[in-house]
């Protein structure tokens, strides 16, 4: 059996080599490292996979979050509403800009932002709603869009985990996440769903002037070349990292399929078993499974360690919530977000990726079993 890994992109490569190295031996010779024609043509097929008007890359995804949010008119001291169990990116996009995050809990059984609390959070002050589509499916969209539109508030959505995943809504038509708020931010982080060889990320849009506006601030505020309109900032997708991406964009569909097809795998083979809850699956989206996470009362740090000795590798996404962060305490203190700080504690989050072996997921789920029945 071959060594288990959380993320095995060296597999993942040697299946499309031959295509990857082609890509990327053209951009180096034709020495168009910034702004190529594979920069324009990932653009064009993104959108048209995405079926959204604009895609506009950038440099990585928490750029395109403080990119998104400079294109919306805000001012200091303005209330933005996300999540408190995520990833930093979000609210360091909105603290650099002199916004003030403002947190909320989540759904205990998705762990995804919880529209209930995004009410509650709402103040004169309030701008935006940034849902965050944590660990593959969407938030509830239908649901956030109905408070934006009472409130007259934006939403970006961050679908850095996300891509490629669709949001059913409730008249049966179907759309892709991130492109179904004002603004929709991804990360191409080598492990993400879709992922570059290096760092790289894209903002979607269906308005023109926000992607114009975008276009502008991603290449220092200017659209004609040394004539700068807005404050903006240098953030590109490399050519190099657009050759691979237009390649694996191909194959997103079946990366995510086996994504999906290895959480199937798990579920089934831990069906039953009362110590580990397996993932929720919201019903309005499907699951594309950038990480398959566990919730368990038992001990953790052993059960990481027993799985260790087995050599299965697990991590623990992400074992402080937001608000307990030291940079970002802002008045925040422990018990404010209870379910958020619960899961921080019982979630495990097991090797979830396209190259994973019916053989070493049975050794995973086998493993997972005794240890948890010697620990309970
Ligand atoms: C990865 C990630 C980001 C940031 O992406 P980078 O490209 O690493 O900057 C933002 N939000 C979420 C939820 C992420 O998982």
């Amino acid at each position: 059996m071959e060594p288990i890994r959380m993320v095995d992109l060296h597999g993942q490569y040697l299946n499309i080599k031959s295509e990857i190295d082609n890509e990327i031996f053209k951009v180096i010779d034709s020495t168009q490292f910034i702004n190529g024609d594979a920069v324009k043509e990932f653009k064009k097929n993104l959108e048209s996979y995405l079926g959204v008007k604009h895609v506009i890359p950038c440099a990585n995804g928490t750029d395109a979050l403080q990119i998104a949010m400079m294109a919306l008119d805000l001012k200091s001291g303005d209330e933005i509403i996300t999540s408190d169990f995520t990833f930093i990116s979000t609210i360091e996009a909105i603290a650099l800009l002199g916004l003030k995050p403002v947190l909320i809990d989540v759904d205990p059984d998705s762990f995804l932002i919880d529209p209930e609390a995004i009410k509650k959070a709402i103040t004169p002050k309030t701008k935006v709603i940034i849902p965050v589509h944590l660990f593959g499916q969407s938030a509830n969209m239908e649901e956030i869009i109905s408070i934006a539109k009472n409130y007259k508030l934006h939403i970006i959505e961050d679908t850095a985990q996300s891509i490629g995943a669709d949001y059913y809504f409730k008249d049966g038509h179907k759309q892709k996440v991130g492109t179904i708020g004002d603004i929709g931010c991804t990360s191409f982080f080598p492990s993400k769903n879709l992922g570059c060889f290096g760092d790289g990320g894209a903002i979607f849009t269906n308005d023109d002037v926000y992607a114009t506006r975008i276009g502008s601030l991603v290449n220092h505020g200017m659209r004609v070349k040394y004539y700068h309109d807005h404050v903006g900032v240098n953030s590109r997708l490399d050519t190099l990292q657009a050759a691979v991406l237009k390649v694996k964009l191909q194959y997103l569909d079946l990366y995510n399929q086996k994504r999906i097809d290895a959480a199937n795998y798990y579920d089934n083979g831990f069906k039953g078993n009362k110590n580990i809850k397996i993932p929720f699956r919201v019903p309005f989206s499907n699951h594309t499974f950038h990480q398959y996470t566990l919730v368990t009362n038992l001990n953790r740090d052993k059960l990481i360690e027993m799985l260790e000795e087995k050599g299965i590798p697990a991590m623990v996404y992400y074992p402080v919530p937001l608000h307990l962060q030291k940079a970002y305490h802002n008045g925040y203190k422990k018990g404010d977000f209870p379910i958020s700080e619960s899961l921080s504690k019982s979630v495990i989050s097991l090797p979830m990726h396209t190259e994973l072996s019916k053989e070493q997921q049975d050794h995973i789920i086998e493993s997972i079993i005794n240890i948890v029945d010697l620990l309970k």
